[in-house]
């Protein structure tokens, strides 16, 4: 379900707002705030606050009265230079804020990165909407043969048929015995007054994963950027990774310097063992080391191997 019109108006409304500050802010990121990014079937991302900006990182590094900023050209190298060498608590003088809907078996993943502030709607106090994730035919994958926790070939003809008309079955059925438990449309309607109905937070056990929840979720740049380095890389499953991609455009927008940092040595770069580096090293000098005589085990020779082919 798209946003309703009464939450477009209130986005409308915050977004008509402005105050004049003291405090810097950053026109890119000043443009995006508050507008909800769509995701998945259901999902959002959208920005609903921020401390800081590039110069905030500089500042903080050179413990400075003022801005601490001096020219592009040597705030970059500054950032580049804390970024390569992990002097990582500047990072950390940046705050965001962002509104997440997202699936509940996605969000069983995200709370697992734990340096950050959460606060989840309440399905306690609130009846969940009837919303569920059903994958696009494209994310219907097998599981793969060569990494348990991975995917392989995309599911064809009637077998990816089937596979949708369960999830999309079992999904409203669970849902339909949720309202019938709590006694309760989506809308609060009452269903039937000759009956209680069941509490809220104990209805909800029966939903399946795939039901949409939401939360305000608040981190520092560093964590930040931690959580895209293992959410937004190719390991990740895509269901999740795609809420870091977005993430990873709101970062491009706030603070461009480091964004540019952090592509350049965590997400585009690669970490070697000393063993992986021995080999690379006899490599260079011309020798055609194998697997078997390279000291590393099977698994690191194809990771390395692949990584080089890249
Ligand atoms: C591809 C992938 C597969 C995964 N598979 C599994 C799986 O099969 N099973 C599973 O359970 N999890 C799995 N995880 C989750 C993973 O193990 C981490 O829990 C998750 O990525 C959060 O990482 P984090 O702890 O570094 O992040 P955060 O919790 O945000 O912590 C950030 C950093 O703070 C520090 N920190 C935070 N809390 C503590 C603490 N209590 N003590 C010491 N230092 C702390 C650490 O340096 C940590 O790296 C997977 C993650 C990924 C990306």
């Amino acid at each position: 379900m798209p946003l309703t019109d009464e939450q477009l108006a209130e986005i409308a409304a915050q977004r008509g707002a402005a105050q004049a500050t003291r405090r810097a802010t950053v026109p890119a990121l000043e443009e995006m705030l508050f507008t909800a990014v769509p995701l998945l079937d259901h999902g959002f991302v959208r920005v609903i606050d921020y401390m800081g900006d590039d110069g905030a990182i500089v500042q903080a590094a050179r413990v400075s009265y003022g801005r601490g900023t001096r020219r592009v050209s040597e705030d970059a190298g500054l950032i580049r230079y804390l970024m390569r060498h992990r002097h990582s608590t500047p990072f950390e003088m940046c705050e965001i804020k962002y509104h997440v809907k997202l699936p509940i078996f996605v969000a069983r993943q995200w709370i697992r990165h734990r340096m950050a502030n959460v606060n989840e709607y309440s399905a306690r106090y609130s009846v969940l909407d009837r919303e569920f994730y059903i994958p696009a035919p494209a994310q219907l994958a097998a599981q793969s043969a060569v990494n348990r926790q991975g995917r392989g070939d995309v599911l064809q003809g009637e077998e990816a048929e089937h596979v949708l008309a369960l999830l999309r079955d079992d999904a409203a059925r669970n849902y339909d015995h949720y309202a019938e438990m709590l006694n309760e449309s989506a809308d609060g309607a009452v269903l039937d007054e000759g009956r209680q109905g069941l509490a809220r937070e104990l209805a909800r056990m029966n939903l399946t994963l795939n039901t949409y929840t939401q939360w305000y979720w608040k981190t520092d740049l560093h964590n930040l950027l931690h959580f895209c380095s293992l959410r937004a890389d190719a390991h990740a499953q895509y269901e999740i990774r795609v809420y870091a991609e977005v993430i990873l455009d709101t970062i491009r927008a706030w603070v461009p310097l480091a964004y540019q940092a952090f592509m350049d040595y965590r997400l585009g770069a690669v970490t070697f063992s000393a063993q992986m580096l021995a080999v690379l090293r006899r490599m260079l000098a011309g020798e055609a080391v194998e697997q078997a005589t390279s000291g590393l085990s099977k698994r690191e020779w194809a990771e390395m191997m692949e990584t080089l082919a890249h």
